[in-house]
């Protein structure tokens, strides 16, 4: 394990609101992830995965902690910042696979490249390789309508994996999936955690994940109550 994470939060609060109707979603979460670990955050609906995962991916802020990402302290960072850090060193995956309607298999790659200014043939080069990782080499010019809940969920992967994130983050992937499915994209993400050295933090209900975790932390009325530091 290297020495340092790759991701590592410190004291984390998460207060939504303002008094007196304010919400207090996150209290002094510590929790760290390292190249080629795989991280899994259970516990009950409403005790704060979501936001913790958001904070995580830097889409949202906390009111109190520290954050460190790749070694960059983002702290202080701005929403410009931030979303430079997001941009470079993280990859989400939804439950309902966030894809674009609209767009091809392809161009769903094409257009996340473009947000980072890479296009041509580079782009199509590194889309192409995102989905034969994912072994959708195939499906190239079909719509997200057109495939499987599982074929999505693997395109909403390679998708996340196009920019070459160190970091996954991941909002229970396998929710939507029936077990078979949900049993191949936890391979799928297992195997890149493990060949890529990827960073894997991913939210869950599914107690079929935890044997492919590296480390379970269990999230309760906004406390890690077993687990990780
Ligand atoms: P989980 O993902 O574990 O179900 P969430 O992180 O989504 O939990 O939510 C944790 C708690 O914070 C819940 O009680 C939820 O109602 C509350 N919450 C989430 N987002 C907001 C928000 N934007 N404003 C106010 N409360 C919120
Ligand atoms: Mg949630």
């Amino acid at each position: 394990m290297s020495p340092q994470p790759l991701i590592s939060l410190r004291d984390i609060n998460k207060i939504y609101g303002q008094p007196p109707s304010e919400f207090h979603a996150l209290k002094d979460i510590s929790v760290s992830a390292h190249a080629g670990e795989m991280l899994l955050l259970m516990g009950p609906s409403g005790s704060g995965k979501t936001t913790l995962l958001s904070i995580m991916g830097c889409i949202l802020s906390p009111t109190s902690g520290q954050i460190a990402v790749a070694g960059e302290d983002m702290t202080a960072m701005n929403r410009h910042q931030m979303a430079r850090v997001r941009l470079k060193h993280i990859g989400f995956i939804f439950q309902d696979y966030n894809l674009f309607p609209a767009l091809t298999v392809l161009d769903n790659l094409l257009v996340t490249l473009r947000l980072q200014n890479i296009t041509g043939r580079k782009a199509k080069d590194s889309a192409l390789a995102s989905l034969d990782a994912v072994g959708l080499s195939g499906k190239t010019g079909l719509y997200p309508d057109t495939l499987s809940g599982g074929q999505k969920q693997r395109l909403a992967i390679a998708r996340s994996l196009v920019s070459e994130p160190d970091i996954i983050l991941a909002d229970e992937p396998t929710a939507a999936l029936d077990s078979e499915n949900g049993q191949n994209v936890m391979e799928l993400m297992t195997a890149l955690c493990r060949t890529q050295g990827k960073a894997v933090v991913i939210v869950t209900h599914d107690q079929r994940i935890k044997r492919f975790a590296s480390r379970v932390a269990l999230i309760e009325d906004g406390r890690i109550k077993e687990g990780v530091q």
